[in-house]
């Protein structure tokens, strides 16, 4: 009975955390949206306030002006005390030009709770990512081992790229897998009919102008240094010049966006591509370290095995906005395979500790990228 009662509550606290981050965000999405009517503004921010409300002690919650104004700054100051989240406090949701940033697009899906309040506004819901990365799994689960491994790889090599060349590179795989769109529907990766592959994982950067200025960088690699400024205007077929802005931008040439040239969907590339990378890079360094690898030995459940003298690491490597919504996601899931270590990426170590305690008690140890590294060497250097 204790046991009942203490589940429950942790559901309800759970529920609170989620429906205020997802107020807070579908908000500040709403005031980040320059085709919203006024009308049509102030209706979305007086649900998303009253959604907040209602995470609340009575008479402790924001006046509309103090959560418009709060809306500019860090997402833990609008939380209430006992639900802000580590991880998630600095979150700032809207950018330098006040519109929505992408990691915060990721912590709305990641967290959306279903409630009437939101449900009229909200068309990107975390179900549609799901389900997006759903029916590309269904697909490749029934395909032979070899394959599936095949097209895992390639999701990660070539999340980008030009028709013809994708369909020879994919080569008896193309088209039992459709995991991309073309990239001249998305307006927001295109300068002057051009587009940029980011040098990390190839996939379009995001394009902002502001004046004559505009600003190209990877979502997902910004914060590594990969973001470059270039001058807007005049007329001309060539590929606009980037100039690096961050401290590690390598030259990067335009594209034209062309109906051939085509990328994965976001969802793909956030959930599928960007783990993957992190899983390739630990395969690459164990091999160094004289370590067997094996890629997605059970199809999906898992991601790499790694064999070094006595030693075998089962990993699954998550590249999630949101590291408590993906403790969250891990504790659900179905009978987690024994000893499992889930890697994230070195910018969440402050996060680490917190999602380990998480998910210890569903069975499941939680390493950063650059430790479970470190450990692979030092186990290297013990079978030598
Ligand atoms: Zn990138």
């Amino acid at each position: 009975m204790v046991a009942r009662v203490s589940l429950s509550a942790v559901k309800a606290a759970r529920r609170r955390r989620d429906q205020a981050v997802t107020a807070c965000c579908l908000a500040a999405a709403a005031l980040g949206d320059p085709d919203l009517s006024g009308h049509r503004r102030s209706k979305m921010l007086m649900n998303c306030l009253g959604a907040l409300t209602a995470t609340f002690v009575v008479g402790e919650a924001p006046t509309m002006a103090q959560f418009r104004r709060g809306l500019q700054g860090r997402l833990g100051d609008l939380l209430p005390y006992e639900v802000r989240v580590e991880g998630l406090d600095d979150v700032v949701l809207l950018d330098d030009v006040g519109q929505m940033s992408d990691e915060a697009w990721d912590l709305a899906a990641e967290h959306s709770v279903p409630s009437a309040a939101f449900e009229e506004h909200w068309p990107w819901a975390r179900v549609a990512t799901e389900q997006e990365e759903r029916r590309l799994f269904e697909v490749m689960r029934r395909m032979p081992q070899a394959d599936y491994t095949r097209a895992r790889e390639l999701l990660v090599e070539a999340p980008s790229g030009d028709l013809r060349k994708l369909r020879r590179t994919w080569d008896n795989l193309w088209g039992r897998v459709e995991p991309y769109e073309p990239i001249v529907q998305w307006n927001w990766c295109q300068l002057q009919g051009f587009w940029f592959p980011c040098p990390a994982c190839r996939w379009p950067m995001r394009v902002t102008v502001h004046g004559t200025v505009a600003d190209i960088r990877c979502e997902a690699h910004a914060r590594a240094g990969i973001s470059y400024t270039c001058r807007v205007g005049g007329f001309s077929d060539r590929a606009p010049t980037l100039h690096p802005a961050g401290h590690d931008a390598p030259r990067v040439r335009g594209v034209h966006a062309t109906a051939e040239c085509l990328a994965v969907s976001r969802a793909v590339w956030r959930y599928v591509t960007l783990p993957g990378m992190l899983e390739c890079e630990l395969r690459d360094h164990a091999r160094a370290q004289g370590a067997e690898v094996t890629m997605w030995p059970h199809k999906d459940r898992y991601d790499l095995k790694i064999t070094l003298g006595a030693r075998v690491w089962k990993v699954d490597a998550k590249a999630w906005a949101s590291p408590v919504a993906l403790a969250d996601a891990l504790r659900e899931r179905e009978s987690p395979e024994p000893g499992l270590i889930i890697v994230i990426p070195d910018h969440q170590r402050s996060s680490a500790s917190l999602v380990a305690d998480a998910i210890r008690p569903a069975g499941y140890r939680l390493m950063v990228m650059a430790d479970i590294k470190a450990a692979i060497v030092e186990a290297g250097r013990e079978t030598r």
